[in-house]
């Protein structure tokens, strides 16, 4: 987003203090942003503490809720003022289509901090010098990204692709029961397994962000997890290689289990040093697991293992 004048600061959630987190936010910082449970690297996000800090500030919390979905948690009741998903994952489900939604809850009072938000508290001269904030009230920043930037930026979705979504909407819920439990299985077994140097799935109890589990995702979280084989990057490789039933591919949360190494292909143009402060270890494996049955899941996740002696 350089590129477009946005710079951001980027901050552990688990080890910046309050006092810390506010002497990262600046003049012109217009709003915090994280991921209920990140992509790749499966932590929780402590979305009531962010809110208060960013309101504290004097601006919204925007969370990105692709992986635990509206089933599994409700970002809004936690005090964020905007939430984002990608379509193209869960909701869709099956890999058919791409897209995006935007829900804003309405909250967050942009006119009581204006001098910030001038986009949406001064007039649009490209759409009669309305005023978003004023105009508006609680529609301002949802009546804003449809009205002025979808028409500017195009980014509306085909009729099929919004009839394609439709139908992933309405098997959401059992979808994602599934994608639980059929996660929680696998972070168990996985846990467990010698080769196996450690697992990140918060739905464990060993989990560091088990507590942070139990409060935003009671229900369970989402069939993603990161995990790491012990020895180098070859046996990495040559795990995914072996396996039959789950594909290497860069899509994540889908129907169909599938397996990604960061490190290689999706941020490969990053240092070790890079990916380390994303949060990414250079041996961690993206599992996203499906909706098959579970025993078949973790058949071939065993013969693969046994593939490394
Ligand atoms: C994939 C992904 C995105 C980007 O979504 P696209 O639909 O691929 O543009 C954003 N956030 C998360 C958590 C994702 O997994």
């Amino acid at each position: 987003m350089k590129k477009m004048g946005i710079e951001c600061t980027f901050f552990d959630p688990d080890a910046v203090s309050d006092e810390e987190f506010k002497a990262l936010i600046r003049p012109n910082t217009k709003l915090v942003f994280g991921e209920t449970i990140s992509n790749p690297g499966c932590e929780v996000f402590d979305i009531e503490r962010f809110a208060r800090l960013a309101h504290e500030a004097g601006i919204p919390l925007i969370v990105d809720n692709t992986f635990a979905t509206p089933v599994h948690c409700r970002p809004i009741e936690w005090g964020a003022d905007i939430v984002t998903h990608s379509t193209t994952k869960y909701m869709d489900g099956h890999g058919s289509c791409v897209g995006g939604v935007i829900v804003d809850s309405g909250n967050f009072d942009w006119m009581a901090h204006a001098e910030k938000f001038p986009g949406l508290c001064t007039p649009d001269e490209s759409y009669h010098g309305l005023t978003y904030a004023k105009d508006f009230g609680k529609m301002a920043f949802i009546v804003k990204a449809t009205a002025q930037l979808m028409r500017d930026f195009g980014c509306s979705q085909s009729p099929q692709d919004a009839y394609v979504l439709n139908i992933g909407l309405e098997s959401l819920h059992l979808r994602m029961q599934r994608h639980a439990a059929n996660a929680q299985q696998v972070a168990e077994w996985l846990s467990a397994r010698p080769e196996v140097a450690w697992v990140n799935y918060s739905g464990l109890s060993s989990s560091k962000h088990h507590a942070l589990h139990q409060k935003y995702l009671p229900q369970g979280g989402c069939g993603v997890m990161a995990f790491g084989l012990k020895g180098s990057r070859e046996e990495a490789i040559k795990f995914m290689d072996a396996l039959k039933l789950i594909s290497i591919v860069t899509h994540v949360a889908d129907a169909k289990s599938c397996v990604l190494h960061p490190a290689s292909h999706t941020h490969r143009q990053l240092s070790e040093q890079q990916l380390r402060e994303a949060g990414i270890a250079p041996d961690l494996i993206r599992l996203s697991v499906g909706i098959e049955d579970v025993a078949d899941i973790i058949a071939d996740l065993e013969q693969a293992l046994q593939s490394l002696r």
